[in-house]
């Protein structure tokens, strides 16, 4: 689906398909000169990061094992609360892996923070997070974040792979939902 499919319901683009297509190769880069000569495991959070994975994968000029989280915050649908379960777990065990956590946004951090510390307890070699977008509430979280996209203002976005109520995850860009899809 294309912006202009939506158009109506986009207040703006903040992102094009190209302008991610670039900003996922220029991640890959550093992740390739980061990781070079090791094994790399890249672990996606489901439903969100299929579409980064998939690019992000797809640009690494170098094998790279995938595998997927699914968790679930408890939460009032519109912030989570930290509280997460695992409705996935890794099918790889990641002992003296080396592992990067991609991810497609991250809001509070709370769900991300807590993954993170679920898996640094398998004792992998190394744990990294990769986001394609950042909230600014995000950057008071403890945990570090090595590779993003780009930080955005705290507005509600979707497409490409973000969702509105399971909606706009199969839009090409990035835009900005206009209030009148929510009120
Ligand atoms: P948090 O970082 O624990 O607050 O939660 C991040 C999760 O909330 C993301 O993985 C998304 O599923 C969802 N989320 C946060 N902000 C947005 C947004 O602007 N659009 C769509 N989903 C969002
Ligand atoms: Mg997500």
């Amino acid at each position: 689906m294309d912006a202009a499919d939506v158009e109506k319901d986009l207040v703006n683009i903040l992102f094009t398909e190209e302008q991610i297509q670039d900003k996922l190769r220029e991640l890959a880069g550093k992740i390739e000169a980061d990781y070079e000569g090791r094994e790399l495991l890249i672990v996606g959070v489901l439903r969100g990061a299929v579409m980064v994975m998939a690019d992000l994968a797809r640009s690494l000029r170098r094998h790279v094992e995938m595998d997927w989280m699914a968790v679930s915050s408890y939460g009032s649908g519109t912030k989570s609360s930290g509280v997460v379960r695992i409705l996935k777990d890794l099918d790889t065990d990641i002992t003296g892996r080396h592992v990067v956590v991609v991810d497609e946004i991250i809001d509070t951090g709370l769900t991300l923070s807590w993954l993170i510390s679920n898996l640094a307890s398998r004792n992998p070699a190394s744990l990294e997070i990769c986001t394609l977008l950042r909230k600014p509430e995000a950057q008071q979280m403890e945990v570090g974040v090595k590779y993003v996209g780009w930080d955005i203002p705290n507005e509600f976005v979707v497409g490409y792979g973000l969702d509105y109520q399971e909606r706009y995850r199969n839009l090409r860009d990035i835009g900005t939902l206009a209030p009148h899809v929510y009120s």
